[in-house]
């Protein structure tokens, strides 16, 4: 991966951020980030939310790269979006919107926002049961699960997010991303010229690929050994 290290040599800069496995800054363009909010609106029909309802996103500031797509095509929706940082401060917010607006879904739960409401001495299937969908970070997923939440995944995969579909598949943006399996590691390279060139990027992550899932969508499937 060879990353642009003159922001100024970008047109149309819209952010710069960072991902997993990467210590290289991670420059967004507007073009990119306008293919990516069109590959997000996907995402956002798969998770069910229609206009008029309520999404919660639960992420870092640091990844607004890859969480303002999903913002944005929610909001394109006309669906009402409301935002927690992913961190154990910030727990006792999700709690709130949870118990406080009809979530459709809230997307991005990490371990530590669960930490945080088991702190505050909530149950968290009480909690995460509110929303009709909860898209939950590796080591948010399994804890939810095991107590007793439908949660489904949702992975960084170096510069992309994956998400699950009601089927239980992985999705990927197929029209950005080529995702292909490189002696057990899932390797990412972005199929368009992007202001950061993401070329056989070794996630780290295990897993394969599965081609085209059950459900319908266009974005190929993915499985991740989490
Ligand atoms: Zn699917």
């Amino acid at each position: 991966m060879k990353a642009i290290d003159r922001p100024d040599q970008i047109p149309f800069l819209w952010g710069v951020g960072r991902f997993p496995g990467s210590s290289d800054p991670y420059f967004v363009s507007q073009a990119d980030m306008d293919r990516d909010v069109a590959g997000a609106a996907r995402v956002i029909e798969r998770l069910g939310a229609e206009a008029g309802e309520h999404v919660l996103f639960v992420s870092h500031f640091y990844e607004g790269c890859q969480f303002w797509p999903l913002e944005r095509a929610a909001i394109e929706r006309d669906v009402v979006i409301s935002c927690a940082e992913a961190n154990l401060m910030d727990a006792p917010r999700v709690e709130f919107f949870t118990r406080l607006l009809p979530l459709a879904a809230a997307v991005g739960v990490t371990a530590d926002t669960l930490d945080g409401v088991e702190q505050l001495g909530l149950d968290l299937r009480e909690v995460f049961d509110r929303p009709r969908v909860v898209l939950a970070r590796p080591g948010a997923y399994e804890r939810l699960r095991a107590a007793g939440v439908e949660a489904r995944r949702i992975v960084a995969l170096g510069p992309a997010l994956v998400t699950e579909c009601a089927a239980g598949e992985l999705h990927v943006d197929g029209d950005e991303w080529d995702v292909v399996e490189h002696d057990g590691e899932l390797v990412i390279s972005g199929r368009g010229k992007r202001a950061t060139d993401v070329a056989s990027f070794g996630t780290g992550l295990r897993g394969r690929t599965l081609g085209t899932g059950t459900c319908g969508s266009p974005d190929p499937v993915v499985d991740i050994e989490t």
